[in-house]
This record gives structure tokens, C-alpha cells and sequence, in this order.
């Protein structure tokens, strides 16, 4: 048996995420500022602030049974995305929503994901930012990192690796796609509005994207079967 992403393991990797972006908020906002308007890290910091605290405080059902995390992977990844579009606000809110939305839909009422299960919730919640938004690789946005995450991730399972390894090859894979964005004129959100002068700027909804998928590489390493 592979190893299996439960609700705890999934809680690990949204905290991780929550972590690694207060880290980085001065950074994010930074590269926002360039070709943006200097929000993206601050932003994303509350959005994620608001979905750990409803992580920690969970609900009165739920700290009746022991836990204040949701019984299901769906749940819990249903929440996160709800609070993220309450919250985040700009471009960034509704298509970080919009993945975890759609992650939720896709990973259903289980308690745990294996690998491919966690690989496909991935693919489908990239899709939905690519539906909401109507970005596509090349055009200097989060999805240039996604891409990349998604379809390393794929590869490395369907070659056969375990989940740990290939959430590293998808790590590697987002920061290569994120590095890839500085070289490209915006086509989408903001930073579009600067045509050839968003040349030569890393994109921020892309470093907050790899951010993301290094969190998974991080908190999913000891994921057991
Ligand atoms: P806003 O641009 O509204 O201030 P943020 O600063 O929070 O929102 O987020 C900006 C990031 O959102 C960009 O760096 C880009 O990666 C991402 N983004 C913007 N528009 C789109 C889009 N249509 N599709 C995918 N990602 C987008
Ligand atoms: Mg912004």
C-alpha cells in the first residue's frame, strides 16, 4: 500500500503553507510592488492567518470528538478555500479559493488521499484556477509555477516513485517555473497593465504558488501507509 495524505497530514501541509508565506510576506509584497500594487504577500499572510486560526479553533461538534479538524479531506479542504476567498481579497483571493475548492471537491468525503488521489486533487484544483482565470503558462502568473508542480508531480508517481519523492520533483519543478516567469511580459491581472516593463520582475502569485507546493514537499515527507 502507498502512502495515504489523512486529515492530519493534509492540516500539516496547509499550516506549513501558512507558515512559509508569513515568511516570505515582505518578499511577496515586494515583487508585488514591482508590478503590482504591493499587496500580494500581505494578502496572502491574512488569508492564511484566518485559515489556521479556524484549523486551531475548529468547531464545538468537532472539539466534542477529540479533534478541531474536519472528519474528511474534502471538508477540511472545502474550509480552507472558503476562507480563503472571505478573506484574501484582489486576483490572488478567488484563484487560491478556487484550488482549494476545487482540490475539495475532487478529494471527496475520505479520510485520507494515497498518492495519485492527492496528484489528482492537485490537477483539479489547477484547472479551476485555470478556468476562473483564463491563464495559460507563459503568461507570467501563479499558473506558471502550478503547471510545472502538477505534471512533475505525475510523472514522478507514475514512474514510480513514492509520494515524498515526488512532491520533491514537483518542488523543484514550481521554483524552476517560478524562475521562468522574471523573463516573461504579463498577460493577466495586474502586472498585464506594464505590457514589456513587467520584463525582467519574478512574478508573486507564482512565488506564493511554489511556496505552496514546497509546503507539501515539506510536510508530507513522513506521510505513512
Ligand atoms: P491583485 O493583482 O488583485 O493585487 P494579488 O496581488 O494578491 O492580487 O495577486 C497577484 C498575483 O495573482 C499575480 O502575481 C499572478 O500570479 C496572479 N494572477 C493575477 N491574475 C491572474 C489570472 N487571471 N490567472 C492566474 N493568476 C493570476
Ligand atoms: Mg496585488
Amino acid at each position: 500500500m502507498g502512502q495515504q495524505v489523512d486529515i492530519e497530514a493534509l492540516a500539516r501541509w496547509i499550516r506549513e503553507f501558512a507558515r512559509v508565506v508569513a515568511v516570505h510576506k515582505e518578499l511577496l509584497t515586494q515583487l508585488d510592488s514591482a508590478i503590482g500594487d504591493a499587496d500580494h504577500g500581505v494578502n496572502l499572510d491574512r488569508g492564511m492567518t484566518a485559515v489556521t486560526a479556524a484549523l486551531d479553533a475548529g468547531t464545538s461538534d468537532r472539539r466534542a470528538a477529540g479533534t478541531t479538524l474536519p472528519a474528511s479531506a474534502g471538508v477540511l479542504l472545502k474550509q480552507v478555500g472558503m476562507t480563503l476567498v472571505n478573506t484574501v481579497g484582489g486576483a490572488s483571493g478567488p484563484l487560491y479559493g478556487t484550488l482549494f475548492l476545487r482540490m475539495a471537491t475532487a478529494a471527496g468525503e475520505v479520510p485520507a488521499l494515497d498518492g495519485p488521489g492527492f496528484a489528482a486533487a492537485l490537477r483539479a484544483g489547477l484547472e479551476g484556477v485555470i478556468q476562473r482565470g483564463k491563464a495559460q503558462a507563459g503568461d507570467k502568473t501563479m499558473v506558471d509555477a502550478l503547471v510545472p508542480a502538477v505534471e512533475g508531480l505525475d510523472g514522478a508517481l507514475g514512474a514510480g516513485a513514492q509520494l515524498r519523492e515526488a512532491l520533491r520533483v514537483a518542488a523543484a519543478a514550481a521554483e524552476a517555473g517560478r524562475d521562468a516567469t522574471t523573463a516573461m511580459p504579463a498577460r493577466k491581472g495586474r502586472a498585464s497593465y506594464l505590457g514589456q516593463r513587467s520584463v525582467g520582475h519574478q512574478d508573486p502569485g507564482a512565488t506564493s504558488a511554489a511556496l505552496l507546493v514546497a509546503a507539501a514537499a515539506t510536510a508530507l515527507t513522513d506521510v505513512h501507509g
